[in-house]
């Protein structure tokens, strides 16, 4: 069943970037606009250090732009204090990283818990959450298991339930696929490609690998700075 929350949306306009270095400026995005919806995806390609990360990063309020606007379910996120952004990044944006950042020291359930502890202690309805999204990935059985007895598929998996535990409009997945075998990529893929249909959620994908790129909604390539 499809749901698309009307709410839920990600408007950029003409963003810029720059980095300071000894010479000049290094201009990383001049002037990317995007506009999207709930149940949309778009795949962001190119090749290393043309941008995408620091787009990504910007996307999800980490980093900030030097001009332009991001709006987030029609809010501003940087007009926040930095501690009203923690909460809203918080609250709209899941990651997915590719070195997926699981704290080695807590359990698969725990793990996917870790968004709702910024809030105090998880109630009794994020547990369930938590439950049912290990049991979409295929990991309910490992809950109790440490991320060190996963594979690096499984890893990933964990990060992709994490990354929806606080229903994020907006889901931001840096190269999912790019420590992963082919087979373990696949079903990485499958995961995400379904999220924009099932949860109405928004998925912006940062990856080199064409048939990811190629499954999503949109597909457009951070060259020069510029959205092509
Ligand atoms: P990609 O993800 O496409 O490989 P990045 O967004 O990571 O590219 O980086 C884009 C460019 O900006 C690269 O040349 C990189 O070296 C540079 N860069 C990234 N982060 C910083 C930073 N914090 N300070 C200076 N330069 C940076
Ligand atoms: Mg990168």
């Amino acid at each position: 069943m499809t749901t698309v929350n009307r709410e839920t949306s990600l408007q950029v306009e003409n963003l810029s970037k720059s980095y300071p270095t000894v010479g000049e400026p290094l201009q990383v995005l001049s002037n990317v606009s995007l506009s999207l919806v709930g149940g949309d995806s778009l795949a962001i390609v190119g090749p290393s250090g043309c941008g995408k990360s620091t787009l990504l990063q910007i996307l999800g309020t980490l980093d900030h732009p030097d001009q332009g606007t991001v709006r987030i379910d029609g809010q501003d996120p940087f007009a926040l204090t930095e501690k009203e952004l923690a909460g809203f990044r918080n609250q709209h944006v899941g990651f997915v990283f590719q070195d997926h950042h699981l704290l080695p020291q807590l359990t698969v359930l725990e793990n996917v818990l870790v968004p709702a502890l910024a809030q105090g202690s998880p109630a009794a309805e994020r547990f369930t959450h938590a439950e049912h999204l290990l049991e979409s990935v295929g990991l309910v059985e490992r809950r109790a298991h440490l991320p060190s007895e996963l594979s690096g598929g499984e890893r990933e998996r964990v990060a992709i339930a994490r990354a929806l535990l606080m229903r994020p409009s907006l889901v931001l997945a840096d190269e999912p696929t790019g420590n992963l075998d082919r087979r373990t990529a696949d079903s990485v893929t499958e995961l995400l490609l379904d999220l924009p249909s099932s949860q109405g959620v928004i998925l912006v994908v940062v990856t080199h690998s064409h048939s990811l790129a190629e499954s999503l909604k949109q597909s457009r390539e951070l060259r020069d700075g510029q959205l092509v």
